[in-house]
């Protein structure tokens, strides 16, 4: 590839910035990334804690099989082959009383449990799984690859693309007859709130399964970001921690360049902000370029946030037998955030994921999580840590009766919150990515 001799200023080590980086580089321009901390990844981060490792992020990646995305890792050498999990299970929902609803990644060996938990659903079950497997060649999740054409894929899709964009979880379990299907169904797409969920997402990601891809790199998020971090080095880019930019600099409307925290100014052809949207328009742009839509898009997003409350354990206990993720339908009392929850989603990674020792397990329970509830309670430390031990509690209280002695078998514990979050990464109100607006 030529130089072009053309320079780009990337805000931001997250996947975004790194990858935007290595592209850059791969395309001939000098690229150098300021990064506020001092480690790749942003929200694609783990952490370890007494010999555990603690994953925050990726539960199922896009392109690590069969699907055309699956080339762009490959140029970013995002991972190796054989260290990518692929689930047999990818969520089983368990009732009270033990009965188990297993969602196979497997299409045919789904369709025939589904029928043998209720035969005069048949019909239900046909239209449901039919739907996944009809998707599979809209490669959704590819859609930005080949630019124009590739979106030109789904056109045969369309009609199942609305159908089953018009009808959530819910909504789709109330017709199944059977009453366990009505009541476990709505938890099989991680567990979020049924009644959110279209039942395209899930339909998505039963085609994704199908074509064997979503699976999960092994040793975690931290891991998956600093290949990417190595291969933007190994393509000579330059990369710069503990640099936080405080400004894009401006001339004539045109981003020229940024000032870091130390003051130091850096001039370039292109700027790029790959770090929250929020921060970038309101602080570091001063607000000049928004719009009534931007500014309702951020007046109205919700504050409360699927995975904004997460719970890591780590385990003196093997699990390996365990399916990777549970959703566990309770009733027993669980308050939490002073909201009544009636199920929980357990994620279990033993030692072969690389996040435990052999003989040892980590547990990591993902729930909805409100930014105001946390941020209130925020001006007073302590009573933000003691709320945090008082979910962690209430958590194993529950888990014990699905996993008898488990409690004492906790060796080290952590809770996140959207605050967490939003430290870490200054996004706005500790937001992720697929947190839906409220009204927009
Ligand atoms: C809990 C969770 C689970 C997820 N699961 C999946 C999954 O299973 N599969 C999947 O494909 N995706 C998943 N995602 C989504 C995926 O992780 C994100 O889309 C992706 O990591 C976002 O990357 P990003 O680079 O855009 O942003 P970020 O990760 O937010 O990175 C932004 C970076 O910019 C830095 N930064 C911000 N402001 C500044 C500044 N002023 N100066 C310098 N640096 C700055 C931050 O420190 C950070 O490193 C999940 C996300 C979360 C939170």
């Amino acid at each position: 590839m030529n130089k072009t001799n053309k320079k780009i200023i990337i805000i931001g080590a997250g996947i975004a910035g790194l990858s935007t980086g290595c592209y850059a580089q791969m395309n001939g321009f000098d690229a150098i990334i300021f990064e506020m901390h001092n480690k790749p990844g942003g929200l694609c981060t783990s952490w370890n804690r007494n010999g555990f490792t603690f994953d925050y992020c990726i539960h199922n990646l896009a392109g690590t099989g069969k699907l055309k995305l699956a080339k762009m890792w490959q140029e970013l050498d995002a991972f190796d082959k054989e260290d990518i999990i692929q689930q047999d299970v990818f969520v089983r929902v368990e009732d009270e009383n033990g009965q188990e609803l297993n969602i196979y990644t497997d299409i045919q060996k789904l369709k025939k449990h589904l029928k043998t938990i209720s035969p005069e659903d048949e019909d239900v079950i046909e239209d449901y799984l039919n739907a996944g497997h009809s998707l599979l060649n809209a490669d959704f999740f590819s859609m930005g690859m080949d630019g124009f054409f590739s979106k030109l894929r789904i056109i045969p899709q369309s009609y199942q693309i609305i159908k089953w964009s018009k009808i959530n979880l819910e909504e789709y379990a109330r017709r199944f007859k059977n009453d366990f299907l009505k009541k476990a169904f709505p938890h099989v797409q991680y567990n979020m709130e049924g009644s959110d969920i279209p039942m395209l997402p899930h339909l998505l990601f039963m085609a994704g399964f199908e074509a064997g891809d979503l699976g999960w790199p092994k040793y975690g998020s931290l891991q998956f970001s600093k290949r990417i971090e190595k291969r933007f080095k190994k393509l000579g880019g330059n990369l710069r921690y503990n640099s936080p930019v405080n400004k894009i600099i401006l001339n004539d409307n045109r981003a020229v360049g940024v000032i870091l925290k130390d003051g130091t100014e850096h001039y370039a052809d292109i700027v790029i902000s790959a770090g929250d949207g929020h921060n970038t328009i309101y602080n570091l742009l001063d607000g000049k370029f928004t719009s009534d839509f931007i500014d309702s898009y951020y007046r109205s997003y919700g504050e409360s946030q699927e995975f904004g409350l997460q719970v890591f354990m780590g385990l003196n206990q093997d699990l390996k037998g365990e399916p990777h993720a549970i959703a566990l339908l309770i009733n027993q009392d669980l308050e939490i955030e002073g909201i009544k929850r009636d199920s929980l989603y357990v994620e279990i990674f033993d030692s072969t994921t690389g996040l435990a020792a052999e003989g040892k397990s980590v547990i990591k329970i993902v729930m909805k999580g409100n930014y105001n509830y946390w941020k209130k309670l925020k001006s007073d430390k302590e009573s933000y840590k003691q709320e945090k031990e008082i979910v962690y509690h209430k958590v194993i209280d529950v888990l014990e009766n699905r996993f008898p002695g488990i409690k004492k078998d906790v060796e080290i514990y952590d809770v996140t919150t959207p605050l967490t979050v939003e430290r870490y990464t200054h996004n706005f109100h500790g937001w992720q990515v697929w947190s839906p607006p409220a009204a927009c």
